[in-house]
């Protein structure tokens, strides 16, 4: 008879629970870190599974902790596994890990802020920008003090197409507090519409996976977390330098209940600070009494090279508050 073909897919041999990993090391939580652990591998496989097909991925894992998230991506297939732990303590129970899925697991002690992701990977996982993305994904129950300055961060990256996007559009899989997942997805009109919900979906397709309850974690946080997916865009919908777009959004945002030419009237020297706002709003076709939160980011079109400080629109593309964004 001839050989089935069918290549049994990894899983993990029996290990202690996180748990037991937990009180083995005595890997006591600590705050300053933002720890929180999540010991359900129920749950960290359904976190696992938002980033999509892991099999053969090369995946970046974000704070792997005691390991939990870790065993999930190894099990759903992960044939590359990179972990950026900052916390010493934890490196030990890492390797146990790493020497039960030989060859599949990299240790890198150090901080993901300043960590070249660009460099973690060989060259041969990048696509191009506008092919499909590549088998590389960053998955991470974020710490709490990290994950804003490290999305804005990875957006700018986005932009740059560097750091993790020096291999084409490669998806994060992340955590957040919930409040802050709920401004990454919120859209036009909605109450947590921010700067945050601009600067990333003008570059990625943003999606709220589900949310994990403060009980999931140990210890338990104050707060619930959402779980969100980011896919970059082929085409990103504003084609500017990202520290531009960021500084028209910040200055938009600071007034966020006030009509929106409050906060563009800021970009603008005192002296000449009306007649420019009205200029800027008029070229790009913006209804200066729309508030912050109902402005759209257009879904056609680009913003070509500003003129006169400003980015008009191009035509036909839709600039108020109907519409997605
Ligand atoms: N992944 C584990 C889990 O789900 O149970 C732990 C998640 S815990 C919320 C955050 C982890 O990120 C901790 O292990 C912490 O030590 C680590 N961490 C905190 N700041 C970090 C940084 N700047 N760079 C890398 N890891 C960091």
């Amino acid at each position: 008879m001839a050989a089935s073909r069918k290549v049994a897919s990894f899983r993990l041999p029996p290990l202690p629970t996180i748990g037991e990993i937990i009180r083995l090391y005595n890997l006591r939580a600590e705050k300053q870190l933002s720890q929180n652990f999540l010991l359900d591998l129920r749950l960290t496989d359904k976190i696992v599974r938002q980033a999509g097909n892991l099999k053969d991925a090369h995946v970046c894992e974000v704070g792997p902790g005691p390991g939990g998230l870790t065993r999930s991506i190894l099990n759903a297939g992960a044939a590359d596994l990179l972990v950026v732990e900052k916390d010493t303590r934890f490196i030990p129970s890492l390797q146990l890990l790493s020497e039960a899925a030989p060859g599949k697991v990299r240790i890198v002690h150090g901080d993901i802020l300043t960590y070249r992701m660009d460099r973690g990977f060989p060259s041969n996982v990048a696509r191009k920008w506008e092919d499909e993305p590549p088998n590389l994904h960053v998955i991470g129950n974020l710490p709490f003090s990290v994950s804003t300055p490290l999305i804005i961060k990875w957006l700018e990256n986005m932009s740059n197409r560097d750091g993790p996007f020096h291999f084409g559009r490669t998806r994060l899989t992340l955590t957040f507090q919930k409040e802050v997942a709920e401004r990454l997805t919120a859209s036009t009109g909605s109450r947590q519409r921010s700067r945050l919900s601009m600067m990333a979906q003008y570059l990625c397709t943003v999606k709220s996976c589900f949310t994990i309850p403060g009980r999931a974690f140990v210890p338990k946080p104050q707060v619930d977390v959402g779980v969100v997916h980011f896919t970059p865009l082929a085409e990103p919908q504003i084609q500017q330098p990202f520290k531009l777009v960021e500084k028209v959004v910040r200055n938009v945002f600071q007034f966020r209940r006030k009509r929106c030419y409050r906060g563009i009237e800021m970009l603008f020297p005192e002296a000449r600070r009306l007649e420019l706002a009205e200029l800027m709003l008029r070229t790009a076709d913006v209804d200066p009494t729309l508030r912050p939160t109902q402005l759209t980011v257009p879904t056609s079109g680009r913003w070509p090279t500003p003129t006169a400080g400003c980015a008009p629109r191009t035509p036909g593309s839709p600039r108020t508050s109907s519409g997605t964004s």
